[in-house]
């Protein structure tokens, strides 16, 4: 892309559609891969000729690859012994977890032991990939296998290079999907798959038609094109049996998952008493008994735990009921609690079981976690997802610009700055203590008597004059951020609720003494609590620093960026959205990256690696005994290059210079 002579959004654009059409997908723009995702299966430019192909090849010789820059990353690793990470991103659909797996297969291919059968630490890796996506991924308008959550691998590697251990962190899993979806969405994959296992699973875990579950009958979709749920029931087993699931662990699992479903199907209805429910019906009943007995407690226990709240003062315990709208409330949240502590326990079993090398020096992460998002209705998670982008944001500005801009101050070159949008103030207003949104935002639900309104009003107080926040006219609990890659406008209805991050006391006593010992640790006994502040845990303020320990772990890393970009919106091959696609690539900073590479210094060398690989050029001046920085200048004046700079340490060439010299090199 930096060769293009004229460089311009159409130039850009122009390039890329052409390259798409000869499904050449990947293009580099400097140190960006940028990827377009083909809608269709492209089996060649994966296969292993394709990886031996890439094996060590130099960066730039063969034609642009996911490959290619994770054989970059490796290289660099073993030859610097630094850590390397490898940032993709992008919208929903843009194939990010695709092109994650890729770079984990070639990994797995550079650093694997070819040859040895069985679980090695390689597979496991690459397995941790279809059982995260059975329990995270699920059917969107945007994406048929959309990832509802972050994940940040780290592949971890002996001295000699090969995989030695390797931590899977995830973010955010999106709760409410377990208990809501609309048409034409789905719910998690594994609630399908379970229900299309064979007959006598089926009849273990009292599994009817998806069809008859609240859970997935809110939306009318039940099947994915192309995907046969039976066979990836099988599948998931498999991986499981992989990643060090035992079979006993993996009955608990599908059990829990069984139970789930059936507890959605436990509906309430009006008490004799005033705010009081009793099971609606017969059905109830059976579904309330099926799901105590795969959760492996007590059918009247877990009713009690649903519909009653028991309060403990100086004087007395009070046994409150709930209304039936309180208790779907109360049984949602179970289900939620319960659906996202079962993909924790996955993750933490996966690492456990692929184990971590404690004398591992270098590692390469890969990140694929969740793109700006902007829609019609934007809520807390969007919020979070925007907030993680606008940290994502400023770790590439800061590489990408202002590194490059330091470089030049500090070699003393001329430079004329080119300006880059900085979104510390963003941030700021975002996560800042005290004072931020997410500050105001625990305060509020901290505070008992608050409403999605008093918050409002108290982010309208606090921001009045703050350029990055907007009250919208008219609206009494919306607010809008600007964004580096746009305005989006948040509705805070649901921003306390989803804040809060507690599990009904009821709940976890009744779940800790199930007979089930798996059930029973996804609820460990609660620690002893100090005081009332520490008894409260947000969501917001959770995520904020998962948030900040990987901005510190990237940046201790060498980073590569991978932007993926989704050629439209029907999810289909060849189609080419012009606007759309100048759109993402505004929003990843691509275009800036772009005009920052053309308009400085790509490459840069130190005298001496300089003198090093072109004296050949001009012997003369190396016997000449002169010093090194006149040597280099000399060097490149009889070349005729124009345009370089020498600064105090470094020659700084302009894109193509090195090329041009390396030819010359060639010739002598
Ligand atoms: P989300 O944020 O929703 O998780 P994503 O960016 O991870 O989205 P993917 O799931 O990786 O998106 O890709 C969406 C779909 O696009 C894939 O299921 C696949 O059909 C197709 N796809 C993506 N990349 C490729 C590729 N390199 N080759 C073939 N198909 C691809
Ligand atoms: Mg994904």
């Amino acid at each position: 892309m930096t060769k293009l002579s004229y460089l311009h959004e159409p130039g850009v654009l122009q390039n890329l559609a052409a390259r798409y059409e000869l499904n050449e997908i990947y293009t580099y723009t400097g140190n960006i891969l940028i990827a377009i995702n083909p809608f269709q299966r492209l089996p060649h430019l994966y296969d292993t000729h394709m990886m031996e192909q890439y094996k060590g090849a130099g960066f730039g010789e063969l034609s642009p690859h996911v490959f290619a820059v994770a054989d970059v990353a490796y290289r660099a690793m073993i030859n610097e012994g630094k850590s390397n990470s490898i940032l993709v991103s992008g919208e929903s659909g843009a194939g990010k977890t695709e092109t994650t797996k890729m770079l984990m297969r070639y990994l797995a291919y550079l650093g694997g032991r070819s040859g040895i059968e069985g679980r090695t630490v390689e597979q496991q890796v690459l397995e941790s990939n279809p059982v995260l996506e059975a329990f995270g991924n699920a059917k969107t308008v945007r994406n048929n296998n959309s990832s509802r959550f972050g994940k940040f691998v780290e592949i971890q590697f002996d001295k000699s290079g090969r995989i030695s251990g390797a931590a899977i962190r995830t973010y955010l899993l999106e709760r409410s999907r377990v208990c809501q979806v609309n048409s034409p969405e789905r719910n998690y994959h594994c609630f399908y798959l379970l229900c299309a296992a064979p007959p006598e699973e089926i009849a273990k875990y009292k599994l009817e038609n998806p069809k008859s579950f609240h859970y997935l009958n809110q939306s009318d979709c039940y099947e994915l094109d192309g995907v046969d749920d039976a066979d990836e029931y099988l599948a998931t087993r498999r991986a499981m049996d992989i990643v060090g699931i035992t079979e006993e662990e993996q009955d608990a699992i599908f059990r829990v998952v069984a139970a789930i479903l059936h507890i959605g199907n436990i509906d309430f209805a009006k008490g004799e008493e005033i705010d009081s429910s009793v099971l609606k019906d017969e059905k109830s009943r059976f579904h309330l008994k099926m799901a105590a007995e795969l959760l492996m407690c007590d059918a009247q226990g877990l009713e009690d735990a649903l519909i009653k709240r028991v309060m403990v003062t100086p004087e007395e315990v009070i046994t409150r009921t709930l209304d039936p709208g309180s208790a779907i409330v109360s049984r949602d949240g179970l289900a939620k609690t319960l659906y996202s502590r079962l993909f924790d326990w996955l993750v933490d079993k996966i690492n456990v079981s692929i184990g971590q090398d404690p004398n591992s020096k270098s590692l390469i992460g890969v990140l694929d976690i969740y793109g700006f998002e902007s829609f019609k209705c934007n809520s807390f998670e969007q919020f979070c997802i925007n907030f993680t982008n606008e940290k994502l944001q400023q770790h590439f500005n800061q590489h990408v610009f202002k590194m490059e801009q330091e470089e030049y101050t500090k070699e003393e070159i001329n430079w004329s700055y080119i300006e880059f949008v900085d979104n510390q103030d963003v941030l700021d207003l975002i996560e800042k203590k005290p004072g931020g949104i997410i500050a105001l935002l625990d305060e509020a639900c901290m505070f008992p008597k608050s409403t999605h309104e008093t918050f409002a009003q108290k982010l309208y107080q606090t921001f009045t004059k703050n350029k990055r926040f907007i009250k919208p006219k008219l609206s009494r609990t919306n607010f809008t951020i600007s964004h580096y890659a746009g305005e989006v406008t948040y509705q805070a209805d649901q921003f306390l609720d989803k804040n809060k991050d507690y599990v009904v006391a009821e709940h976890q006593d009744l779940m800790n003494a199930s007979k089930c010992s798996f059930v029973a640790s996804l609820f460990p006994p609660l620690a002893v609590e100090t005081s009332k502040a520490s008894k409260f845990s947000s969501i917001g303020s959770r995520f904020k620093v998962q948030l900040q320990s990987l901005m510190e772990t990237l940046s201790s890393t060498e980073p590569h960026y991978i932007r993926c970009v989704k050629p439209n919106n029907v999810l289909k091959p060849a189609i080419f959205e012009n606007s759309n696609i100048i759109q993402q690539l505004r929003c990843g900073g691509v275009l800036e990256a772009i005009r920052i590479s053309c308009a400085g210094y790509p490459t840069r060398r130190t005298f001496y690696e300089f003198l090093h690989r072109f004296s050949v050029l001009a012997p003369e001046y190396l016997e000449g005994n002169f010093d090194d920085k006149i040597a280099c200048q000399k060097i490149l004046d009889k070349m005729n290059l124009q345009g370089y700079q020498i600064g105090k340490n470094k020659v700084f060439l302009r894109a193509g210079q090195m090329a041009q010299l390396d030819a010359k090199r060639a010739d002598v």
